[in-house]
């Protein structure tokens, strides 16, 4: 067997390229929070995470430029050695002075943050409670324990609880949660998790990538639920709010020390870009003087949600900056998708495994009313030319 046969016989993703329906890895010319360039067209971009709208604004870019100028394009090696720059550590103190924990590890990425903080944290002998609906860097972190894996049903309490009666005594218990899910837009309920963390013993990690900068005036899901104290660890991304590319592991002091030294995510892999580095300084700073950023996402997210269910669509109300349409099939789906984009609208098309068949659209601060309309109709232009096939709202 030649390992290399699978890639030879795969063609899961050729029926709907031939067929002008594949929505992915599509090049843009040029793509922004709230417009993008695709083949020389404008169009709505309704699918970014850029949900403060910071990646052109001058203060943010200007501070990559400077980093830039002043340290070069890279530090070509891991924290650990050569790669730390004090860039790094004040990165790492704002946000932990933002978000209210004692100390904060900057990673590559967030997956890798992801990667690291469970790969260190748990091992042999130790459960793992994760909700099923969590973020893929979340599973496969997982997956490189030896700790026993339990998923749970997605935000069912009674089902976290039976299975965290279930763990043997004197074994270490981690339930690891997303704040906000990125396919549904649907916190966690974090007010019952962390009581039944307390009520079994258990640590929690939370993944915030799309809370933080959103919710709780940018400080996250913790901060929205008033239980910042409550969460063991909080990883996040720079690569949504924080317009840039990166991520963080949160919590105290002595964990964060343990995880510098453990985290092999971190530790065998290079630094941040200094550019990226200051990018994500500088836009936590625009933030912290600018709170009310982290509301018109929010604002956008729920007037949309308003308008469609006036439309006739069954939208419920979404917490988050993430508003998903479901569509049904998942050729429908591609379809729906494509002609969306001819009425000049880009949104995320999800389908299994990522989630169950749904348009994701997402809103930044950066959409302006107009933007809001232009998607709004596209939708009703698609439901009334029959390619979604939705129950009407009562
Ligand atoms: N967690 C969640 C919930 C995410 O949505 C993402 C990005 N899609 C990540 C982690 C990974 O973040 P990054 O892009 O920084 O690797």
């Amino acid at each position: 067997m030649d390992i290399l046969d699978r890639c030879r016989s795969f063609d899961g993703a050729r029926m709907a390229i031939d067929a002008g329906i594949y929505p992915f890895y599509l090049a843009f010319d040029d793509a922004d929070a709230a417009v993008a360039r695709l083949d020389g067209r404008e169009i709505v971009m309704c699918g970014s995470n850029n949900y403060l709208g910071l990646t052109r604004d001058p203060r943010v870019v200007g501070a990559a430029r400077e980093a830039l100028d002043r340290y070069g394009t890279s530090c070509t090696g891991s924290r650990l050695l050569n790669g730390n720059l004090r860039l790094h550590e004040e990165l790492e103190a704002e946000l932990a002075d933002f978000a209210g924990k004692e100390a904060a590890l900057v990673f590559p990425t967030g997956y890798s943050a992801n990667l690291g903080a469970i790969s260190a944290l748990a091992g042999s002998g130790d459960v793992i409670l994760v909700d099923k609906d969590v973020h893929a860097s979340l599973l496969d972190a997982t997956q490189l324990t030896r700790a026993s894996i339990k998923p749970f049903r997605h935000n069912d309490i009674a089902d976290l609880r039976r299975r965290l009666a279930q763990v043997p005594g004197g074994a270490g218990r981690l339930v690891v949660v997303d704040g906000v899910y990125s396919m549904g837009g649907d916190l966690c309920p974090l007010p019952e998790i962390v009581e039944a963390c307390g009520d079994f013993g258990a640590r929690l990690l939370v993944d915030d990538a799309h809370g933080a900068g959103v919710l709780g005036d940018g400080r996250g899901t913790a901060a929205h639920f008033d239980l910042l104290d409550r969460v063991d660890i909080l990883t996040l991304t720079f690569s949504k709010a924080f317009a840039s590319i990166g991520g963080a592991v949160l919590g105290d002091a002595d964990v964060i020390h343990y995880l510098r030294h453990h985290a092999r995510s971190e530790i065998f892999s290079a630094s941040m870009t200094p550019a990226s580095t200051a990018a994500a300084l500088a836009a936590v700073r625009v933030l912290r003087a600018e709170p009310w950023r982290a509301r018109i996402p929010l604002q956008h997210a729920a007037s949309v949600s308003t308008q469609l269910r006036n439309h006739g669509f069954a939208t419920q109300p979404t917490p988050s900056a993430i508003l998903p349409v479901p569509t049904g099939e998942v050729i429908q789906t591609g379809l729906a998708w494509r002609r969306l984009l001819d009425l000049g609208v880009y949104v995320n098309a999800v389908v299994p495994p990522a989630g169950s068949p749904r348009l994701r659209t997402s809103y930044t601060a950066a959409h302006t009313v107009q933007h809001l309309s232009h998607v709004v109709s596209a939708f009703a232009t698609l439901r009334d030319e029959g390619w979604l096939d939705l129950p009407e709202t009562a």
